[in-house]
Parts: C-alpha cells; sequence; structure tokens
C-alpha cells in the first residue's frame, strides 16, 4: 500500500488543476503587477479576479481583500496591525487559550509591548463561550480575536454571536478561518465580521499565499512596509502563482463545498466506527458534532502519542500529534490543555485529518495498524 497521508490541516497536497492554472505565471504572464506595460497588465488582470474570486467565497467585496504570504502573516497584520492604529483608542485584547500559536504569538508579543491581552478559557470541547467573552470586555478593549475552527480538534466556535457581541460594543472583530476558509460556509457580513485570516495550502492550494479580509473602513496599521501594493496595505511584489493558485483552490472548494463536506463527514464517521469496534478504551476530543468534517483528534490511553506516531510513520501512515508546529516536541498541546482534558488523555492525542484523496481502503488499513500498534504499547 502507499503511504496514507492523515495530515491535511498541516497541509495539503496542491491539487493538479490548482497546478495547471498556475504553470503560465512563471514563464509566460511574468510580469510585475505594478508595472504600467503589458506584461504587467495582464498580471494585474488576473490578480484582480482572484481578488473577486476570494471574496465571492466569504460574501465580502473585492476590494475588501488583501493578499500575503499566508495565515500566520494575515494574523500577525490583523493583530498587531489593529493595535498600532487603535491605541489612542485602548490598549486590551480579547483572544482564547486554544488559539493557533500565529495569533498566541502576535498576541504575547503586544504585551511585551505594553498591550493588555485576555486569554478566556475554552469548554471541554475547545469551544469559547460568549459569556466568557462579555465578562473579559472592557471600556479600553480594541479588538476580540476568536479563531473559526480549532486546527488540533475541529470544534467550532459560535463566531456569529461574538461577532454581533463586538459589533454592539464597537469593538473590531477578528477571526482566524484557515481551517474553514473553503470548507464550512462563511459570511462576513452576516457573522460582522471586521477582519478574517485565509491561506491557501490548507484548501489543496500552494504554500507561501494567503489573505486577510478588512471590512471597509477597518485600517490596521501596515507590518510590511515597503511599496504600495495591496491598495498600500502591504509592500512587496506580490506571490503571483501563489495568489492565482489560492484563486483556483478557493473555486474549487467553492464548487464543491457540499459533496466535500458529506464525502468527509461520511468518512470520518466510518473511521471512528471502526475505531471504536477494534480498540478498546478510546476518547474523542472536541465536540462531537459541532465540528469541521475532516478532523478526527482521538486518545488512546495507556499509550504516549510520539510512539504510536513513529509506528504509524514505520508503517506509512502520516498523522500528527496536534498542531504540526507543536508535533515533535513532547509537550502536549495547549489545546488539550486548554480543554481541561487529563493528562493521560492529552499524552495520549493523535489528530487525524482527512481530504479529498483519502478513502474506505485506507481508513482499513489505518485502523487495522494501529490496532496492532496500541495493542502492542498497552502490552508491555
Ligand atoms: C495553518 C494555520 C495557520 C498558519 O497558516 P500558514 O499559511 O501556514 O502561515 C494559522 N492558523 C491556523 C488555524 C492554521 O491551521
Amino acid at each position: 500500500m502507499e503511504a496514507i497521508y492523515l495530515d491535511h490541516s498541516a497541509t495539503t497536497p496542491v491539487d493538479k488543476r490548482v497546478i495547471k492554472e498556475m504553470l503560465p505565471f512563471f514563464d509566460e504572464k511574468y510580469g510585475n503587477p505594478s508595472s504600467i506595460h503589458l506584461f504587467g497588465r495582464e498580471v494585474k488582470t488576473a490578480i484582480e479576479e482572484a481578488r473577486e474570486k476570494i471574496a465571492e467565497v466569504i460574501n465580502a467585496e473585492p476590494s475588501e481583500i488583501f493578499f500575503t504570504s499566508g495565515g500566520t502573516e494575515s494574523d500577525n497584520l490583523a493583530i498587531t496591525g489593529t493595535a498600532l492604529s487603535m491605541k489612542e483608542k485602548g490598549d486590551h485584547i480579547i483572544t482564547s487559550t486554544a488559539e493557533h500559536h500565529a495569533v498566541l504569538d502576535t498576541a504575547r508579543f503586544l504585551q511585551k509591548n505594553g498591550f493588555k491581552v485576555t486569554y478566556v478559557p475554552v469548554n471541554k470541547y475547545g469551544i469559547v463561550e460568549l459569556e466568557d467573552i462579555k465578562e473579559a470586555l472592557t471600556p479600553r478593549t480594541i479588538l476580540i480575536s476568536i479563531m473559526h475552527i480549532n486546527n488540533e480538534v475541529g470544534s467550532i466556535n459560535p463566531i456569529s454571536e461574538i461577532g454581533e457581541f463586538a459589533r454592539e460594543n464597537n469593538v473590531l472583530f477578528h477571526t482566524d478561518a484557515v481551517q474553514s476558509f473553503g470548507k464550512e460556509p462563511i459570511d462576513v457580513k452576516k457573522d460582522n465580521i471586521d477582519l478574517l485570516s485565509l491561506s491557501s495550502h490548507k484548501i489543496y492550494g500552494p504554500k507561501g499565499a494567503g489573505a486577510l479580509y478588512i471590512k471597509r473602513g477597518v485600517s490596521p496599521e501596515k507590518i510590511i512596509h515597503g511599496g504600495s501594493q495591496e491598495g498600500n496595505r502591504r509592500g512587496g511584489t506580490e506571490n503571483v502563482p501563489g495568489i492565482i493558485g489560492l484563486r483556483k483552490a478557493a473555486e474549487i472548494c467553492l464548487e464543491e463545498m457540499e459533496n466535500e463536506r458529506k464525502y468527509l463527514n461520511k468518512l470520518r464517521d466510518y473511521f471512528w466506527e471502526k475505531l471504536q469496534e477494534n480498540i478498546p478504551d478510546i476518547y474523542l476530543n472536541g465536540h462531537p458534532k459541532i465540528r469541521l468534517p475532516g478532523i478526527l483528534n482521538v486518545s488512546f490511553p495507556g499509550t504516549d502519542s510520539e510512539t504510536v506516531l513513529i509506528s504509524l510513520d514505520l508503517k506509512g501512515i502520516a498523522a500528527s500529534g496536534g498542531s504540526a508546529c507543536t508535533s515533535g516536541s513532547i509537550e502536549p498541546s495547549h489545546v488539550l490543555k486548554a480543554m481541561g482534558v487529563s493528562p493521560e488523555i492529552a499524552q495520549s492525542a493523535i489528530r487525524f485529518s482527512l481530504g479529498r484523496e483519502n478513502n474506505k481502503e485506507q481508513i482499513d488499513y489505518t485502523v487495522k495498524n494501529l490496532k496492532e500498534i496500541i495493542d502492542y504499547i498497552r502490552k508491555i
């Protein structure tokens, strides 16, 4: 059996249709979109079409989409940029303990520079509760940053409620939607979202491309200085092939969203059923219903995730212990810790994240090997 990739929340293979769209932008259409000659103009047009497509996916206006190098940069621009531009109004930011490090570490950086941050907890399912945000609000709060879907357990936050609350209180709302963009319906207007981060390589697009949606009237301070590209919000020549790839990846996601959701829901349920049938005493992390179709985070008490992952890897099966950034270290996941699970559950958690090229046969092979691995580790 060929190697099996069950780590789509870390990154995805680039869809062949995406690569095909990108290729001409390396050697035929290589102009700089800021150039006013025909080479530049043709590329500029392609970038504006990409902006329209990204906007369509989240019900934004094309002029509200700003291309970046990916989710991390978008999070940095949204949070640091807002903090700098709003510092006359206030110095307090609300986020959660279960955010991605691109948000958490940006918040810590701002704390070192005089801003105040409240990290609201999550419940046992990894979901932020509006009550906690209400409690954290102060007259000096300028920004609430809460992710849409958690990358480790797949739980979905109530961003619509949070957005409404932020709007009522005249506070900006940013959401890291890297795991949900193109996979779950998002409507920035309906959900009162002011800033939204997205990334290309989590949706079968190339690495190093992403975007930040910035609602009209909101003006985060620039953090990458240089030229006046991207409406003077982000200096630097655009990653043209990356942007074209992101556009095609988003277009495919938009067209196939419903089918893909159904397919991945079924495949994940099948996976979970087979695991329960074959391996006793296992535990599902995250919410059983309010979650992204593709993520299955399971703990196998009596084992440790590192040993299980290495054993799986030897069988050609790729999964992870949490986020890609924390795997390889023996630190248990900060998300599971934030959910308050026991150390035994946290230390034995494996995140499987499924994608469009996975099938039942691969799941059967994975369960069979996992059963042998878990039985063996539990015996010794
Ligand atoms: C992957 C990921 C990021 C980082 O995106 P990059 O494009 O890799 O910089 C940020 N937030 C979440 C939730 C992610 O899953």
